[in-house]
């Protein structure tokens, strides 16, 4: 009730330009219309075999899932989830694999309250079957992708997944939200397949060109 008065109220703005849009949307038409995924490239990532994003990590997808992620609009998720079920739909991908979710650090946890990965696949998950498959562990506390330069990133991440499962399916789809320079994607992928995993499929949101 308190909900429905106060969306009565409040404007919602666009999680991608910040302009005035009805409640029932998350983003603008002209946001949409400036997206038109998905992009789909045999991967150039380190132990990827191939890898899909919806849209590139620049305006407004970039800004879509910053409001996601750093400033908790978790409502976003139900609309990552739409652009996620897109590109599998479009790329036919195989759904009968497991999911792989790139595990959030607990420091990023406890910062933002909640996995951003994980509850993109809870609303992906109302859309289509699939299982989620938690296979890798984050170990110890890395820095912030994000606030590292691009050739830091690497050095970052090495060493920060293991992999908890001792039998493991030849082939995985590896879910996470964003991939720039791939560090993160790439060492989860490695850390797969040095336990019986052979073929690894990347999707994401967004990806950085490459
Ligand atoms: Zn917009």
């Amino acid at each position: 009730m308190v909900d429905i008065v106060l969306k009565s109220i409040l404007p919602n703005y666009c999680a991608g330009c910040s302009n005035p849009i009805p409640h029932s949307f998350i983003v603008c038409e002209r946001c949409e219309s400036k997206m038109n995924g998905p992009l789909f490239s045999s991967s150039s990532y380190p132990h990827i075999d191939q890898a899909y994003a919806f849209w590139r990590y620049e305006t407004p997808m970039s800004e879509i899932l910053r409001q996601y992620k750093f400033f908790g609009r978790h409502r976003i998720s139900k609309y990552l989830a739409k652009v996620v079920f897109r590109t599998i739909y479009e790329v036919a991908l195989d759904m009968t694999l497991p999911v792989v979710p790139v595990p959030t650090t607990t420091d990023a946890l406890r910062r933002r309250g909640f996995d951003p990965n994980r509850l993109i696949l809870r609303h992906l998950s109302k859309m289509i079957d699939f299982t989620v498959l938690d296979a890798l562990v984050s170990t110890g506390s890395r820095r912030q992708q994000s606030l590292l330069r691009m050739d830091e990133r690497k050095k970052n991440v090495k060493g920060s997944f293991l992999c908890r499962k001792k039998t493991l399916p030849e082939k995985v789809i590896l879910f996470d939200d964003v991939v720039t320079t791939g560090a993160t994607a790439s060492e989860c992928a490695k850390m797969l397949k040095a336990s019986g995993v052979v073929n690894v499929v990347l999707i994401s949101v967004a990806r950085s060109a490459v």
